[in-house]
């Protein structure tokens, strides 16, 4: 069965509450798509209002991340419980910027993996390496631990729901998209792994996306890689221009 392409919009640290309700409203018209999935993973603050502006659209709330203890003293932290009680479907772990800024790890991606699970919340879980790792040639040996300790105790079911962002560092923010090959290479890579840690049907069922300056001109190559289930989208989420990543077709 054909995988349903999923792109998914990351705000990262832009728009106050009001100013993303006026984007949502700006982006709704343009994003209505039957055959792709749409996520706009917004910051915490915005979420019940775009909760909100969302409703009786296309559109699903995804959180940018999310802490893995149930409750208590965690100053500053989001649990899972309230991101579900404000509509979120969706979470992006383990980003880049959160491993580099904010010393997350592949065991707290994996902690806060499992904990999305227990409550409903799909994973949309990062991975990628550095420029100088693939000039090292080292960039599959790394991904791979990154998928393999991030899914540790993840059933194969589950695994089937969730989706992988390929996100190359050099390609985040840069304007430097990896070339169609690259890109198609490493998610082919990501898919094989999947199919060693499970089985085949996981490995087929899975979502893999690629991110790194995605926009309306390189979408449409970049989503018709066999393995490249759509896109995790960070400068181009926030202009109309996404509306066209979505209809990439
Ligand atoms: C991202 O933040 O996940 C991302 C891919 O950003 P950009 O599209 O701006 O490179």
């Amino acid at each position: 069965m054909a995988r349903r392409k999923i792109v998914a919009g990351n705000w990262k640290m832009n728009k106050t509450p009001s100013e993303a309700v006026a984007l949502v409203e700006e982006l709704k018209p343009l994003v209505v798509s039957d055959d792709v999935d749409v996520v706009f993973c917004v910051p915490a603050i915005d979420i019940i209002p775009v909760a909100e502006a969302v409703k009786g659209t296309n559109i699903e709330v995804g959180a940018e991340n999310m802490y893995f203890e149930e409750k208590g003293a965690y100053t500053g932290e989001i649990s899972p419980a309230m991101l579900v009680d404000a509509g979120v479907k969706y979470v992006v772990l383990g980003h880049s910027e959160r491993r580099e800024y904010f010393a997350e790890t592949n065991e707290t991606v994996n902690k806060k993996v499992l904990k999305a699970f227990e409550h409903g919340i799909t994973p949309i879980m990062c991975c990628g390496e550095s420029l100088e790792q693939r000039e090292q040639g080292v960039t599959m040996d790394f991904i791979r631990q990154q998928v393999k300790v991030g899914l540790q105790n993840v059933t194969a079911d589950q695994a089937k729901t969730m989706v992988i962002a390929y996100e190359p560092i050099w390609a985040i923010g840069t304007g430097k998209t990896a070339t169609t090959e690259q890109a198609q290479e490493v998610c082919a890579g990501i898919r094989a792994c999947i199919a060693e840690v499970y089985d085949d049907a996981t490995a087929e069922a899975i979502r893999i996306q690629y991110g790194g300056s995605v926009n309306a001109a390189t979408a449409p190559e970049l989503f018709a890689q066999a393995d490249i289930d759509g896109g995790l989208v960070g400068g181009a989420a926030l202009k109309p221009d996404f509306g066209k990543i979505v209809n990439y077709k």
